[in-house]
């Protein structure tokens, strides 16, 4: 098969891009439908915007990317993380799924894609950390929206939550904890069953961020992710500390951390799932117990 020629506008990708999304910008830069660089990829398949699926790729796929973007595969590479994958002799085993972050994918700030030239939808492979732009104060989940400045905890959220990041070489282990964080917090909010007080903190938020909608919170993921951010942020901050099983307990922990009644200790334990890396094997059911000091960040 003859190697593809160089397209008329053969953009770059962004940092992280996810290969559906660059491809789908090269076709819309060059006035071609997604098949049409499909085929001149010859994977054999279709790819969709926010998607990363390499299913069908070869090396000889990367050449056939590298001829038609005037790039060199090294650099295809380095960019697009899923390649990386692809390329190497023996990659890395696949994590287990209790370290898979689930927020692998978001849109690209949108004023950060701007100064970039890029005006089109792109998607990123992207940690936690990454759901808001610290640069141009935007929450990148579901609809880019402004933070503003009466909503400034979520930015010194943000920028602890990044504070803990730092001294890994790899953020996917803080980013599973964060992902366990963020399922109690979620789980707290979409319950009604979580401590009043922060029931009322994130009430506050959802008046502050949309008073007029008319459409229900707790079906939006995107708007629960936002409004409890903070509180998994430092949810995320205790579970990364090691624990001791004996001496230490994790609710309890929760209430000092945010300064909840003490009396709520017992309705706590009643209404949380702890994960289940947190759950004692012999009382599965009771989450008041420690998992052994398998969590620490070291
Ligand atoms: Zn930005």
């Amino acid at each position: 098969m003859t190697r593809p020629r160089l397209l008329p506008v053969p953009l770059a990708p962004l940092p992280n891009e996810l290969i559906g999304s660059y491809l789908n910008r090269l076709a819309d830069a060059n006035r071609l439908p997604i098949r049409r660089i499909d085929a001149l990829i010859a994977t054999g398949r279709h790819h969709s915007r926010d998607k990363d699926d390499l299913t069908g790729w070869t090396l000889s796929s990367i050449e056939r990317l590298a001829a038609l973007t005037g790039r060199n595969s090294p650099a295809l590479i380095h960019a697009l993380p899923s390649l990386a994958a692809l390329a190497q002799p023996n990659p890395l085993p696949t994590p287990p799924a209790s370290l898979t972050p689930t927020a692998w994918k978001t849109k690209v700030c949108q004023l950060c894609a701007a100064s970039r030239g890029v005006h089109g939808l792109a998607v990123q492979r992207t940690y936690p950390h990454q759901r808001i732009c610290l640069q141009h104060q935007r929450w990148l989940g579901g609809r880019q929206l402004p933070i503003s400045p009466r909503f400034h905890e979520l930015i010194r959220a943000n920028i602890r939550h990044r504070r803990l990041l730092r001294g890994h070489r790899d953020p996917l282990q803080p980013s599973a904890l964060h992902d366990e964080a963020r399922t109690m917090t979620s789980r707290w909010f979409s319950n009604n069953n979580g401590p009043l007080e922060l029931q009322r903190t994130w009430d506050d938020r959802l008046q502050m961020l949309n008073p007029d909608t008319e459409s229900d919170p707790h079906d939006d993921r995107n708007l629960i992710e936002m409004v409890t951010y903070p509180e998994t942020v430092v949810l995320t901050t205790l579970l990364s500390k090691p624990h001791n099983p004996v001496h230490h307990d994790f609710l309890a922990e929760v209430i000092r951390s945010f300064g909840l009644d003490p009396r709520s200790l017992p309705a706590l334990h009643r209404h949380t799932t702890l994960p289940s890396s947190m759950r004692n094997p012999d009382t599965p059911s009771h989450p008041s117990r420690h998992r052994p000091g398998s969590k620490s960040t070291a």
